[in-house]
């Protein structure tokens, strides 16, 4: 096995997660590399959609699947409802009749839907693998140590956390006991709003984690804050590689976390597509890269994403900057309306995690909830649960 071993040039040493193969070994600090116990059906069963079709019919309203954007169709066919991760919490919980949710999308997503739903039900996760990359970029020892720091100098009573959706039940919890809250793509402008208007008038500082894109995006593109009121906090280094002046002169302490799919859009990309076709319209998610968002046309959610596709004219053309999966339904859906949509770069740039749950595990998992067997539950434990719904609480109580 390799040793992890500190880049010179970065003065950083790589987590051994990133040593880690997905779907291999085990690490119970990471969303991601754990195995899927299951004997999964062959990938090449001509029968897959049917044994599926057959097993939902049998659970009935005992189950519940929900099936994030971002999923491939060969899954997305059997959800009960789409969206992203917090409608599908919401859709979920206003759903108590269901025993079994079973979420079609990552790790804390079911995680949170197990947050929000009642005690009895039950949530399933269809591969335990399927986690996320940026998740799995805040550990809550390494947030307890940023704690630490911001304490040290002397700021914590003035640090309010805002925590992204896509982070791990611990962190949403870590933000409840500190008095923040969550946040969604669609409203990371109103959850800041609220932090700021927490204690002193202008003292106010906001740790915002795991993105550091959609907090620098937020802060700056809707808040009118300068980028240099925005600090990177790096848990792979001492004091987050930041000195106490700069922690003190910030008004936003940005986790240095970010979305392995929309962090692959480069100014390159939206360039080259605004010379390979005139007149396109740039559409990119708030996960981008902040010269990115800059340089686009339109930033918003997968929701925003959808509805603006939806208004749009007959003839426009539209250069996507999120999942692909999406985009390519997106495509599809709206082609014969002559809306021409592609996706905004040229490498392919499916979420790999996300990718893990396909038809195989989707069937494995629904024959088995069918044959009366619970698989691969998640099961956030009661004092988590308690602060994270505390965190998620305030996000709902946002104006
Ligand atoms: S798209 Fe990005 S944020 Fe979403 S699950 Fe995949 S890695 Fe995580």
């Amino acid at each position: 096995m390799t040793t992890a071993q500190p880049r010179q040039d970065l003065d950083v040493t790589a987590t051994p997660l990133a040593l880690l193969l997905l779907g291999r070994e085990a690490d119970p600090r990471s969303e991601r590399g754990v195995e899927c116990p299951g004997d999964l059906p062959a990938a090449s069963d001509p029968d897959l959609v049917e044994r599926a079709r057959a097993a939902k019919e049998k659970l009935g309203d005992k189950v519940f699947v929900l099936g994030h954007h971002y999923q491939r169709d060969e899954v997305i066919q059997f959800a009960d409802v789409t969206g992203d991760s917090f409608k599908l919490a919401r859709d979920a919980a206003a759903r108590p009749e269901a025993e079994y949710i079973v979420f079609c999308g990552v790790h804390f997503m079911a995680e949170s839907a197990d947050i929000l739903t009642g005690d009895d039900q039950k949530v399933v996760l269809p591969d335990l693998a399927a986690g996320c990359s940026m998740a799995d970029m805040a550990s809550a020892e390494q947030v307890a140590e940023c704690w630490d720091v911001l304490t040290e100098a002397g700021i914590a009573e003035q640090v309010v956390p805002v925590s992204y959706m896509n982070s791990s039940a611990d962190i949403k919890a870590f933000t409840g006991k500190h008095g923040g809250t969550i946040c969604t793509s669609s409203n990371a402008k109103r959850a800041l709003d609220w932090a700021f208007e927490q204690g002193a008038p202008g003292a106010t500082k906001v740790l915002f984690l795991p993105d550091q894109h959609l907090g620098r995006n937020t802060a700056v593109r809707d808040m009118g804050m300068s980028l240099d009121d925005c600090v990177v906090y790096n848990p792979h280094k001492p004091g987050g590689g930041l000195t106490v002046e700069q922690l003190r002169a910030a008004k936003m302490i940005l986790w240095r976390g970010h979305c392995s799919v929309h962090g692959r859009f480069s100014l390159d990309s939206v360039n080259d597509v605004r010379e390979r076709i005139p007149g396109v319209n740039v559409l990119v998610h708030p996960e981008c890269k902040h010269e990115v968002v800059s340089a686009a046309d339109y930033v918003g959610s997968t929701e925003y994403i959808i509805k603006a596709l939806e208004a749009a004219p007959a003839g426009s053309k539209w250069a996507i900057g999120t999942e692909l999966n999406l985009v390519r339904r997106l495509a599809n859906r709206f082609a014969d309306e002559g809306k021409e949509i592609v996706f905004l770069d040229k490498t392919v740039c499916f979420c790999s995690t996300m990718n893990r749950i396909d038809l195989p595990h989707l069937v494995w998992t629904l024959e088995s909830l069918a044959e009366g067997n619970l698989v691969n539950r998640i099961e956030v434990d009661k004092e988590t649960e308690s602060f994270a719904k505390l965190a998620l609480e305030r996000m709902l109580a946002l104006p």
